[in-house]
């Protein structure tokens, strides 16, 4: 029995072309190959969870009031653990009871949070090149994603002077990310002004992805969007432990700001999902506690990675900017190539996977994202394969 035919939601029928296939399958070929693969695609940390916060988790585990449901918000505990490090890190004060909700990563969050604000035909500001989730999630809640080009010459910063302003009317979210993925680029407190005035004029909310604030280099802390004056009356800002604690398997991250805007996600998470384990909560008490202590080697670690792989690149005579911030490397291909055939050419001849940026929206075409997320060693190694190719 064959069954009857299985059609697929037009929400996801017309989910955009997924640009790494032809990446993927040289990958594949190449590890058929036998060839040695660096693989500088993934943004995904390779450093352990420091071992702080696993022996907060084991001991957590054990309490069997945490094998209950949690709460939906998060405990209050872990909220007023975001409320410290909130002020400790950015000299922001918040209400942890109404200000602060717990996430099951920060792409939870972010993917819902149109459910909550965008009706069928609400535009919905995304950056381009960008993170995947912001224009999935738009379309998914009905809305109409529109780009804002990070272009060079804007030191790939949206340009809000160059949003059509019937889009800025009809737009109801804007969606940021400061540092940026993939581009590395770090808003400034005068940008965010910016942002304030620009959602004040055309009522949007502001969605601040800051996943990265805490990957930076040279002391050069970025700073929160919650910083500016006016900001928590237009929007909210997304964390997560992931990268910030080498975390990503353990889905825990947060929101923070205005508060009915906190309450809509709220309101779209309590009706499809019962929140975050609370001994993962616990844990996370504990990294954001201890988090100086922290996170400090963790950034020795990239930095040390971002001063082998950049100046190799600039050596070759690849355009290249040195990252201030995100594990990021955002890399303009030479003449005569595309994003695309520019990743062949590496993965083929050299056996580096690097990401085409046109992946991440058309405006990333003509770039390739490199990640630090690999050994220096490897990276060492990844500069003298290209030196010897000569590309
Ligand atoms: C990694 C990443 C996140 C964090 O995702 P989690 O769900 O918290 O693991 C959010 N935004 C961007 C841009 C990212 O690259």
């Amino acid at each position: 029995m064959s069954g009857f035919p299985i059609t697929y939601a037009e929400r996801i029928r017309t989910l955009p072309p997924y640009l790494f296939a032809a990446i993927d399958e040289l990958k594949q070929q190449a590890i058929a190959k036998g060839m040695d693969i660096i693989n500088l695609g993934v943004g995904d940390p390779d450093l352990p969870t420091p071992s702080l916060i696993i022996d907060r988790l084991a001991q957590a585990a054990r309490d069997p009031q945490n094998h209950q449901y949690p709460s939906y918000d998060g405990l209050l505990s872990f909220r007023t653990a975001v409320a410290r490090w909130y002020h400790r890190r950015f000299g922001v004060e918040v209400d942890p009871a109404t200000e602060v909700l717990t996430l099951i990563g920060s792409k939870e969050g972010i993917g819902h949070i149109p459910l909550a604000f965008v009706d069928p035909g609400d535009i919905v500001l995304v950056p381009s090149p960008g993170y995947p989730v912001y224009p999935v999630g738009a379309s998914f809640a009905g809305g109409i994603p529109i780009p804002m080009p990070l272009l060079k010459q804007n030191g790939f910063l949206p340009d809000l002077q160059a949003i059509p302003r019937d889009v800025a009317d009809r737009a109801k979210l804007m969606f940021l990310n400061s540092p940026n993925n993939p581009t590395a680029a770090v808003a400034s407190k005068e940008f965010f002004h910016q942002v304030v005035e620009f959602a004040q004029a055309h009522q949007v909310i502001v969605c601040h992805d800051a996943a990265y604030s805490e990957i930076y280099y040279d002391q050069k802390q970025p700073p929160s969007f919650l910083e500016v004056p006016g900001a928590r009356e237009v929007g909210i800002e997304f964390h997560s432990l992931s990268k910030t604690f080498n975390m990503t398997g353990w889905r825990i991250g947060f929101a923070v700001g205005r508060r009915e805007i906190i309450a809509g996600l709220g309101k779209v998470k309590s009706n499809i999902d019962s929140g975050v384990f609370q001994a993962i909560q616990e844990a996370g008490i504990a990294a954001l506690d201890a988090h100086e202590q922290l996170t400090e080697g963790i950034r020795h670690v990239y930095q040390e990675r971002r001063d082998v792989l950049v100046p190799g690149l600039k050596d070759l005579g690849l355009e290249v900017n040195p990252p201030d911030a995100a594990f990021y490397v955002w890399i303009h291909v030479p003449p005569g190539y595309t994003s695309t055939s520019f990743a062949a050419h590496l993965l083929e001849q050299a056996g580096i996977v690097a990401t085409p940026g046109n992946g991440f929206g058309e405006a990333g075409e003509g770039y390739i994202r490199m990640t630090l997320t690999t050994s220096t060693e490897r990276l060492a190694e990844a500069v003298e394969r290209l030196k010897r190719i000569g590309w």
